[in-house]
């Protein structure tokens, strides 16, 4: 098959469908940019996994999503979208870059989810945008941004419900969106422990309950353990997720 693109953490090939690709996941992971690179052993079938489950859990609660099939363990087949060049962040608790930026304790509870636009651009390093330069952009327009934002508020709340069915609370993840070649938009991408910061609610040492990219991001160790952790109550609770 003949490869469209190769990510950091995902492989996209062409299929004889010209509206359907297929994406392989990767054992590799990256952060701050690329600059720390390194591999999470299984980390490509645990994403594949995770993704997946609740890709199609957000489809049958009504969120449209480029989700079709999963192959092979590693291998999802998607929909070709044309891919919004933003990233869509949604921020419970305060973490990384917004504790860096405004100063924020690490763990506070944001008083309403918070939606951040950054534009999706290596070279720039990915910065944050505000609404009037996604506008002078071009990238959207206003009718889009307020779709973005309520698309993302609704993922947010079935994903926080979810997750806590995991016994796992949900600090922030990041999305992205794109229109197939009906024009729809439909979330894209993955949602993973490498998009999402997950605290393990059984665990009180501020540590011991990442379960996230940011065990490799901070070299906190455990990695494959926490992934396979999130992977292991995700698939257990996603029969009885109705949403809400
Ligand atoms: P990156 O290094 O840009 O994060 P990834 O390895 O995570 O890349 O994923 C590969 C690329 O595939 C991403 O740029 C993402 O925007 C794109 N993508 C995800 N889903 C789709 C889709 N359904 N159609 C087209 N492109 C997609
Ligand atoms: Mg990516």
């Amino acid at each position: 098959m003949e490869k469209l693109y190769e990510g950091k953490a995902k492989i996209l090939y062409r299929t004889d469908d010209p509206e359907v690709l297929l994406t392989v996941f990767k054992d590799d992971a990256t952060a701050f940019n690329a600059q720390k690179r390194g591999q999470i052993q299984g980390k490509g079938a645990i994403n594949c996994a995770i993704a997946s489950a609740l890709l199609q859990g957000l489809e049958t609660l009504g969120i449209p999503t480029h989700y079709l099939s999963q192959p092979q363990p590693t291998e999802m087949f998607v929909k070709a979208v044309k891919i919004v060049p933003v990233e869509v962040v949604v921020r419970n608790i305060a973490a990384g870059s917004l504790c860096k930026q405004t100063g924020l304790p690490l763990g506070q509870v944001l008083p309403f989810p918070l939606v951040e636009f950054y534009l999706k651009d290596d070279a720039l390093g990915d910065p944050l945008l505000t609404r009037d330069r996604l506008l002078v952009l071009g990238i959207v327009n206003e009718a889009e941004i307020e779709t973005l934002q309520t698309l993302a508020l609704a993922i947010n709340q079935h994903l926080i419900h979810f997750f806590n069915q995991c016994q796992i609370t949900l600090v922030d993840f990041k999305l992205e969106f794109g229109y197939d070649a009906q024009g729809t938009l439909l979330l894209a991408d993955e949602i993973s422990p490498d998009t999402c910061r997950l605290w393990d609610q059984t665990q009180s040492d501020p540590t011991a309950k990442v379960l996230d990219k940011d065990r490799f991001r901070q070299d906190l160790g455990q990695v494959e353990a926490a992934y396979q952790t999130v992977q292991q109550r995700v698939l257990a609770q996603i029969q009885d997720w109705h949403g809400k």
